[in-house]
């Protein structure tokens, strides 16, 4: 067992991180998270943190379930690893690719299991074109996101995204993949009202369709609601109008369920929750409480059909799509969900209750909007709550807060100036208690030190 010093003396010499600025990291030494027991973590140094982003929005169900670690162990000894490419298949992926079809809307009945997030959206990419390409409409190859989705990081996931700090490394994003305005009308709405402001962002899809004519575009992917771009909701009038678009044109929508899928918004995915008919849904995280990694699409029945019948090999497929133990942990972390009702609970009773407590921060003065749908949450500081004027720098005063929750026992993300939330789903109401009053009191301590 090694010291907390050590390890972080280690970590200095040989870990490289992702999304990390090492030069800030080497003063101040990577926090060393050792064990977790429902939703809370504790460091190598004993201190115990309330997890309100459920690690990166994927423990759904919470940490420490035995029944998860049982069946991966049981599943190890009888058939760690085999390929499910050349028409080969093992029990827990079968069952797994059934138990989703169940609780996915009624016309998605295939599962394409990948390893993770952005490999899903990786064969997103590959299977629109695909599709277009059987339909003998080659030319229908580019794919239109918007600025601030996320959708993974690697070159096609983080090229489908739209964050622009991503497309500055590396020569992103790649061609055919292009991005329109999001739906983000706190921060970009200007004097629209909410509805009005979706219908103008909605529009902004047909434009582009218009601009680059309809025998060219072969899919709109975006998030139900953007998760890392700073949880964004769209307003009501945005996805009614998005869905009248992809039908006049013919172009597929692809809902990135990686953070909604799974319960996060009361419903099994945010389409669901938005009333959405997807043609493919890219999921991950919450497919497995994060207990092993493990992603997949869900296929509608227009391309999965084509594929099929049309005959010919898909050439696209990861050593571990399938994979037979993380399959099994998805199977169990699915039979949790169904058995303990964790979605009805989410619905009924976490979120109605997170939602309402959550609310009552935007009287804090550093607090210019509070926003949250299911157990998603988002806090925009301001400087001033009329003008909705941020603090200098911007980003310092969301760094700021997320730092003194992290020190006061509460895990929260910033990106930019917006706190976000996402806690494990079964979060109880008296954690939710603890979770608010801590965001208040790291509120408190941050006007302190803002001097307002
Ligand atoms: N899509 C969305 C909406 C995500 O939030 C993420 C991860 N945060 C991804 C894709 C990528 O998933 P992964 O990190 O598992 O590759």
């Amino acid at each position: 067992r090694h010291t907390t010093a050590e390890l972080q003396a280690m970590d200095a010499a040989h870990y490289l991180h992702p999304f990390t600025d090492h030069k800030d990291l080497g003063a101040r030494g990577a926090r060393i998270i050792e064990r977790a027991q429902g939703v809370y973590l504790w460091d190598s140094e004993g201190n115990q943190i309330l997890d309100g982003m459920a690690g990166l929005w994927c423990v759904n169900i919470g940490y420490g379930r035995t029944e998860l670690a049982e069946v991966a162990y049981k599943q190890m000894l009888e058939l760690p690893y085999y390929n499910s490419f050349f028409q080969c298949a093992n029990p827990p992926a079968v069952q797994l690719a059934k138990a989703i079809a169940e609780i996915a809307p009624a016309h998605m009945n295939h599962v394409f299991f990948t390893g993770s997030g952005s490999e899903s959206n990786d064969t997103v990419l590959r299977m629109v074109r695909r599709y277009w390409d059987l339909k003998g409409k080659p030319g229908k190859k580019t794919i239109i996101s918007r600025i601030n989705g996320y959708h993974g990081s690697t070159v096609a996931g983080a090229s489908l995204g739209g964050m622009s700090v991503m497309h500055e490394q590396g020569d992103l994003p790649i061609p055919g993949i292009v991005h329109i305005p999001q739906p983000y009308w706190y921060g970009e709405g200007g004097d629209m009202d909410p509805e009005e402001f979706g219908l103008w962002a909605a529009r902004q899809l047909e434009a582009k369709i218009e601009e680059l004519g309809e025998d060219k575009v072969a899919a709109f992917i975006a998030e139900p609601i953007q998760g890392a771009g700073g949880v964004i909701i769209p307003p009501s009038t945005y996805w009614p109008e998005i869905k009248r678009i992809l039908a006049k044109y013919d172009i597929l929508l692809v809902v990135d369920e990686v953070i909604c899928g799974f319960g996060r918004t009361g419903e099994w995915f945010g389409s669901q929750y938005f009333d959405l008919k997807p043609d493919l849904m890219p999921i991950a995280k919450g497919m497995t409480s994060g207990y092993l990694p493990m992603g997949g699409v869900i296929v509608g029945d227009r391309v999965a059909n084509t594929l099929i019948e049309h005959g010919g090999e898909f050439f696209h497929g990861y050593t571990y799509s399938g994979h037979p133990v993380a399959a099994a942990v998805g199977l169990e972390n699915l039979r949790i969900l169904r058995e303990e009702k964790i979605v009805d609970y989410v619905k009924q009773e976490a979120a109605p209750y997170l939602q309402s407590k959550i609310a009552s921060l935007a009287e804090h003065r550093l607090v210019g909007e509070v926003r949250g749908v299911g157990l998603l949450g988002a806090i925009e500081l301001v400087k001033n709550k009329a003008t909705r004027e941020r603090f200098a720098e911007k980003g310092s005063t969301g760094t700021l807060c997320r730092d003194l929750c992290v020190r006061n026992g509460l895990v929260m993300r910033a990106v930019g100036d917006t706190l976000i939330m996402s806690p494990p789903l079964v979060i109880k109401p008296e954690e939710i208690d603890e979770l608010v009053a801590k965001a208040w009191r790291c509120l408190d301590l941050a006007a302190e030190q803002l001097g307002v």
